[in-house]
């Protein structure tokens, strides 16, 4: 648009095995609601290795790709489609850094520093770009057969 207003945006937000193990859901999904986002489409996953390092694979070169690999497929995962003005920074700016330990320290209202333990497992995910969210959101509700649990909110 021209006017520089606020645009009504998509990104993919996953609650990840330590946040679905750790009974996190229902803390995330409140705040989720209580910004002002919808949810759109939600639905529980298992990955595989395979689907886990293709959700991934910009990391594929770095060290900590292995591990990250084992731990998305340590448990399913909640994939959701939210929608709301600024979707992506705002979730972003939600679920603050990737490093929980520092989150504590310096976003400690933040989703991560809530709910996170460490670099690694950090709860949460969110959409780097509109780019990568509709890439991602491509990915697990395009390409990816069902959920074990799939929910398709009313789009009003
Ligand atoms: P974000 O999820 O904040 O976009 P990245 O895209 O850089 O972060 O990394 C993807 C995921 O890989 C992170 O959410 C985290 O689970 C894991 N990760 C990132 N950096 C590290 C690290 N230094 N050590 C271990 N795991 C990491
Ligand atoms: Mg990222």
């Amino acid at each position: 648009s021209s006017g520089g207003e606020a645009q009504i945006e998509r990104t993919l937000a996953i609650i990840k095995p330590d946040g679905l193990f750790g009974n996190h859901t229902d803390a995330v999904k409140k705040i989720i609601l209580e910004s002002g986002f919808r949810i759109l489409k939600e639905k529980i996953v298992q990955l595989d290795q395979e689907s886990a390092a293709s959700f991934y694979a910009e990391h594929s070169a770095r060290s900590f790709f292995h591990s990250l690999v084992q731990y998305m497929t340590s448990g399913p995962v909640l994939v959701m489609v939210l929608e709301r003005d600024d979707a992506v920074s705002g979730w972003r700016t939600l679920i603050g850094p990737t490093d929980a330990i520092k989150a504590k320290i310096t976003h400690p209202q933040s989703i991560r520093a809530m709910c996170g333990t460490d670099a690694e497992k950090n709860c949460v995910h969110g959409s780097d770009s509109s780019q990568s969210a509709q890439r991602e959101i491509s990915f697990f509700f395009d390409s990816m057969p069902s959920g074990l649990q799939d929910i398709e909110h009313d789009e009003l």
